[in-house]
């Protein structure tokens, strides 16, 4: 089975959509340069809410073959819920991914993994994919008990999807004291718990759907380190925050390969 590696860029809360429009040009243009290929890999861009109309008339505009996503949505379908965005709405916006359960929402907003689990199931109704993010803190990792911390927020994100809405989603392993930190898991350190997350939905939903489903890893990935980690055999893409909003970096992170 090959699974397309996705690079994916989330830009936070940063740029407006002035900014975006500079970056998502430059972006395009230094890919171009690259002689990246878009069968080759799949770069995606996740701007705030408020740039997603805008990125989303240049991608169409240009014929860019960069992919839109979101950083978050409602786990209602709309309706009385002010300030919600519903996944129907991004649909509509051309987002064709959406991150869920990033650990900067699991944390400042307690979001749980039954929150993450409703969320994943409004996306993939309106057939868009959740990057539904999983990730140990410092104090988990030196205990040793990454594994099992993991697997129990795959378990509880997941929950109750049926096996084909599994095997199109993306989960993104992203420890906590990795990201925005400088301080990158080696790759055999992601592989570890990248290839757990694997046989853990290969016991549960069988080997058809595990070697669908795509394992990114996240947390300080910039292009010195991307190659080393796209050699494992259980990581099959990035989650990107600070290099995404770097152009040649991440020019250099879509076209890893
Ligand atoms: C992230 O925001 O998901 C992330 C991994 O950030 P950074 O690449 O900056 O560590």
């Amino acid at each position: 089975m090959t699974r397309t590696p996705l690079m994916a860029g989330n830009w936070k809360s940063n740029l407006n959509h002035v900014e975006a429009t500079g970056l998502v040009q430059k972006l395009a243009w230094t890919l171009q340069d690259k002689r990246w290929d878009a069968e080759k890999s799949e770069v995606v861009v996740f701007p705030p809410f408020t740039d997603l109309r805008t990125v989303q008339t240049l991608i169409d505009g240009d014929k860019l073959k960069l992919l839109l996503g979101a950083q978050d949505v409602s786990t209602h379908d709309g309706g009385a819920h002010t300030g919600e965005i519903s996944a129907k709405m991004l649909a509509k916006l051309g987002c064709r991914y959406v991150i869920v359960g990033h650990s900067e929402r699991r944390t400042d907003l307690g979001e749980t993994n039954a929150d993450v689990q409703a969320k994943a199931v409004r996306a993939l109704v309106e057939d868009i994919i959740p990057v539904i993010c999983v990730g140990e803190g410092l104090q988990t990792r030196e205990a040793g008990e990454q594994i099992p911390f993991v697997l129990e927020q795959v378990g509880g994100s997941i929950n109750g999807l049926k096996p084909d809405d599994i095997a199109r989603s993306v989960i993104a392993y992203e420890p906590v004291w990795a990201i925005g930190t400088g301080k990158v898991a080696t790759p055999e350190d992601a592989q570890e718990v990248c290839g757990a997350i694997r046989r853990y939905l290969a016991e549960d939903f069988g080997n058809e759907v595990a070697e669908q489903v795509r394992v990114l890893y996240g947390g300080s990935v910039k292009s010195s380190n991307v190659v080393a980690l796209m050699s494992q055999p259980d990581i099959d893409g990035c989650l990107v925050g600070g290099a995404s909003l770097q152009v040649e970096e991440f020019a250099a992170i879509g076209r890893f390969y």
